[in-house]
């Protein structure tokens, strides 16, 4: 028996890294899975292709999450095509990594409005399907950073933290019609996202690891997973960490 099995799946930024791990394993666990990208064109067709060939339903969507109208409008076409949602994976974000003194008004507003602003978007969009339907599980992705802070990532540390305030008030105002709201707080994952680091730099983030490396898309999705499916039925308002014991 799949985990998803008649379920409707909507995962943001999923071209790559973390999200595309998440779209693979949902539509491996049965979910019809739409995704959405911002860019990436060839990936977008692939990742379209790979999960057809898993044999549920799926579609990418090429929009800015930050953009109010436009989640507004994707969301009311794939309730008339796919006509429920039962999970929505709010994982796109961006870094505009920089120290206080040089950040820009821009580089603030940019990684506020796609990393936070895209997750009210979203989850105000699917709100009204979900509380028909009286079911729903709402996956937000934060970040270690969002938890403790982080020298230089002020604006997505803020973006990330901000995000674990309104999965927990989302929770608190939708729990009576069985919608559930969960944080997942990934630790050092190895994506394309970090691939551009130092090596040198990313083997001392390794060594300080309790687990002694680097996490990967895979171990994120597995979260998603449960969270996604009725097995975590009495879970919610939660962040849950995955970061091979960084933060312990
Ligand atoms: P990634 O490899 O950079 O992928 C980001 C995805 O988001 C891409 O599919 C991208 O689409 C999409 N995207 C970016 N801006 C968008 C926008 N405005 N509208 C729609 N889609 C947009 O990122 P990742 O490393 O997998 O991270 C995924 C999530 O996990 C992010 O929220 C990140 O903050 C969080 N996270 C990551 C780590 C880590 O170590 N990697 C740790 C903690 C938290 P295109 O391909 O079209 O650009």
């Amino acid at each position: 028996m799949k985990l998803l099995e008649n379920k409707v799946a909507i995962v943001t930024g999923a071209t790559r890294g973390i999200g595309k791990g998440i779209a693979e394993l949902f539509a491996d666990q049965g979910a019809d899975v739409i995704f959405t990208y911002v860019s990436s064109d060839e990936k977008a067709k692939a990742l379209e292709h790979d999960l057809l060939a898993k044999g549920v339903r799926a579609r990418g969507y090429k929009f800015d999450v930050a953009d109010y109208k436009m989640c507004e409008t994707i969301v009311a076409d794939i309730v008339k095509e796919f006509e429920r949602i039962d999970i929505v994976v709010n994982n796109a974000g961006i870094t505009r990594d920089t120290l206080l003194m040089r950040m820009s008004e821009e580089q603030w507003d940019e990684v506020m409005t796609t990393n936070l602003k895209s997750v009210f978007n979203m989850t105000k969009a699917v709100q009204s399907t979900m509380l028909k339907q009286r079911s729903g599980s709402i996956i937000n992705m934060s970040s270690v950073v969002g938890v403790k802070g982080n020298a230089g990532q002020s604006n997505y540390a803020a973006s990330k933290a901000g995000i674990l305030g309104f999965t927990k008030s989302v929770a608190l105002e939708l729990g009576s019609r069985n919608i559930r709201s969960n944080a997942i707080a990934p630790g050092f994952i190895e994506t394309e996202m970090t691939g551009a680091l130092d090596e040198a730099m990313v083997q001392t983030w390794r060594d300080a690891i309790p687990l002694k490396r680097g996490g990967t898309a895979d171990d994120v999705a597995n979260l998603a997973l449960f969270l996604a499916s009725d097995m975590s039925a009495y879970i919610t308002g939660q962040v849950i960490n995955v970061d091979g014991g960084m933060l312990t």
